[in-house]
């Protein structure tokens, strides 16, 4: 049994989700205690328990602890079966990172998957549905994973309503990938959604990120979406390169201006243009666990986030790998190296 403390690092909720994913892969069981200890409202909210019950019951595993609120868990595994799949968050908890739960626990089941999740799609402080099809999945298809992610309706905080489908095919053994340089800009560009909103926020967004990253025509796009899919607004900015894609995104709020929220998605593109490295904060804490379960890998990042460091921690409880952060002036470099 693995005991872990979800007060570690940034005490959140991505210890149990990479505990779950891991332990599921290894067939190791885990105990854990202080869930999310480091967060507001600590323990299991709605979007944490649906993680649990999804890797319960493909994996068919016995717990103990599975209870809105709960601070500690027993996880113990059996073996990860195939199927079709569908869970309800009920609440506008994001699909997403359920789905990046038992997205790679599938991999390794006897059988393809279908996985149907409700609940949010495009959170603040979750991967939005088109940072997945994006950015991470291609990413594991060039490690041999065979995912497909389609959004069929989007949700936002706090009303929920959205809907992710994903395919995964069995791919036990992920190939090693090096990541280190993006290569030559193939594209950018800028999508302003909005749904039961006023139009002319997006279009301020767009408008501000023209101006700001000196874009214009067809790369700034307006998505708007029927009405009964809001309330919500998200501008996503999204730059493919030669060797990897990424997604930023920030999130219309009530009293938060539209060329604010415009602002910060340019931010992080901006420390990533000018950070030459490979991949994103996001992609870089999301990248280690397949890394670690091809058994090596490395690439460049703009930044190694205390979720990086926490989740290459958890990682190194539950599988054989060394995985070394080098902090550099302009980019950072992370290493994954199997030990036995
Ligand atoms: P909680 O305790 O509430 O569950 P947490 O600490 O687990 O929170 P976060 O740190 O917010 O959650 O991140 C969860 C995951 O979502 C991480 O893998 C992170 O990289 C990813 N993520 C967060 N924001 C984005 C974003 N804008 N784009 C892509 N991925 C994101």
């Amino acid at each position: 049994m693995i005991e872990l403390d979800g007060a570690v690092g940034e005490g959140g909720g991505q210890i149990l989700r990479s505990a779950l994913t891991l332990s599921m892969i290894t067939g190791q069981a885990f105990c854990i205690k202080n869930i999310r200890a480091g967060r507001k409202k600590p323990g299991l909210l709605r979007q944490h328990l649906v993680a649990v019950q999804a890797a319960t019951q493909i994996s068919g595993a016995t717990v103990t602890g599975a209870e809105l609120g709960s601070q500690t868990l027993v996880f113990a595994p059996k073996a990860i079966k195939g199927g079709d799949y569908q869970f309800a968050i009920g609440s506008a908890g994001s699909c997403t990172l359920v789905l990046q739960t038992v997205m790679l626990a599938l991999l390794h089941a006897d059988g393809p998957s279908t996985v149907r999740i409700s609940g949010g799609t495009h959170n603040p402080m979750a991967p939005p549905a088109q940072f997945l099809q994006r950015a991470y999945i291609p990413l594991l298809r060039k490690m041999g994973a065979d995912i497909d992610i389609e959004l069929l309706r989007s949700g936002f905080y706090p009303a929920g309503g959205g809907c992710i489908v994903a395919t995964i095919a069995p791919c036990p053994q992920l190939q090693q990938l090096t990541l280190m340089e993006r290569g030559e800009r193939v594209e950018g560009y800028a999508e302003g959604i909005v749904a039961g909103l006023p139009a002319s926020i997006a279009l301020r967004e767009l408008e501000c990120v023209g101006l700001g990253m000196n874009w214009t025509g067809d790369q700034l796009r307006m998505r708007g979406l029927p009405g009964e899919q809001g309330p919500g607004n998200a501008l996503l900015i999204t730059l493919e390169y030669e060797h990897a894609t990424e997604v930023f995104c920030a999130f219309g709020e009530k009293m938060v201006r539209a060329e604010t929220v415009a602002k910060d998605a340019m931010h992080e593109a901006r420390r990533y243009i000018a950070s030459q490295a490979a991949v994103g904060e996001h992609l870089a804490d999301q990248l280690m666990l397949p890394m670690a379960l091809a058994g090596g890998g490395s690439f460049t990042a703009d930044v190694l986030s205390q979720h990086a460091i926490t989740n290459a921690e958890i990682i190194g409880r539950f599988l054989p790998v060394a995985i070394t952060l080098e902090e550099g002036e302009q980019r950072s470099t992370c290493t994954v190296r199997a030990t036995a």
